[in-house]
């Protein structure tokens, strides 16, 4: 922690704010560091405490605060931390490409390395999406991942579902053509376009 960061922390837990400030203090897996806030009025808080403790321009702007302490500041609505690690987990979009690096099951909301790191966790985040085809494998789980979980391939080339001529393979129609020719059917998004979406289907 640097000590611009300790300063504002030590000064934080003072007054007593985290009774009066809804925030979480806390780093991504590759030693970001963030302040999720959950309204306006906190972050606003926070920036006065900051200006105040370290003795920098009243009108100073937020990135200025961020550059010091050397973190982000975000809010709830985008950004939460795993129940398993703790770490900061995006939770949504940034870009049409984006996929969840993340899933919400019996154990709350759980990080894509953590799903990764345990096989219970695998086959919970699996749990609704297998002979479903209004769900898929969206991200956290790669196909190796797949591979080593016992699914197979089952299509040669990707399906495509999107706004083009050509694109309109639909889940549920290659659903009904393979049930009852495996056990568990598993529908997997290759890749997310701006208009439409490759996705392939794995058994097991
Ligand atoms: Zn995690």
């Amino acid at each position: 922690m640097n000590k611009n960061m300790e300063k504002v922390l030590k000064a934080f837990g003072e007054r007593q704010l985290w009774d009066v400030i809804n925030m979480t203090e806390a780093e991504d897996r590759e030693g970001e560091h963030y302040f999720i806030f959950e309204d306006w009025e906190g972050l606003e808080k926070f920036i006065a405490l900051a200006k105040e403790v370290l003795s920098m321009d009243p009108v100073a702007m937020e990135y200025e605060i961020e550059e010091k302490l050397k973190t982000n500041f975000v809010f709830s609505d985008e950004y939460t931390t795993c129940d398993d690690c703790g770490k900061v987990v995006r939770i949504i979009p940034d870009s049409y490409g984006w996929q969840p690096d993340f899933y919400t099951g019996n154990n709350g909301l759980v990080c894509g390395d953590c799903v990764r790191e345990n096989w219970e966790y695998k086959e919970d985040y699996i749990q609704d999406k297998i002979n479903n085809p209004e769900k898929a494998v969206n991200g956290v789980l790669s196909e190796d991942d797949l591979i080593a979980m016992g699914f197979e391939k089952v299509n040669a080339d990707s399906y495509e579902a999107g706004w083009y001529e050509g694109q309109d393979d639909d889940p549920e129609v290659i659903y009904n053509e393979l049930r009852g020719t495996h056990d568990e059917i598993l529908f997997f998004v290759d890749r997310i376009g701006q208009f439409d979406t490759c996705f392939s289907v794995w058994a097991r």
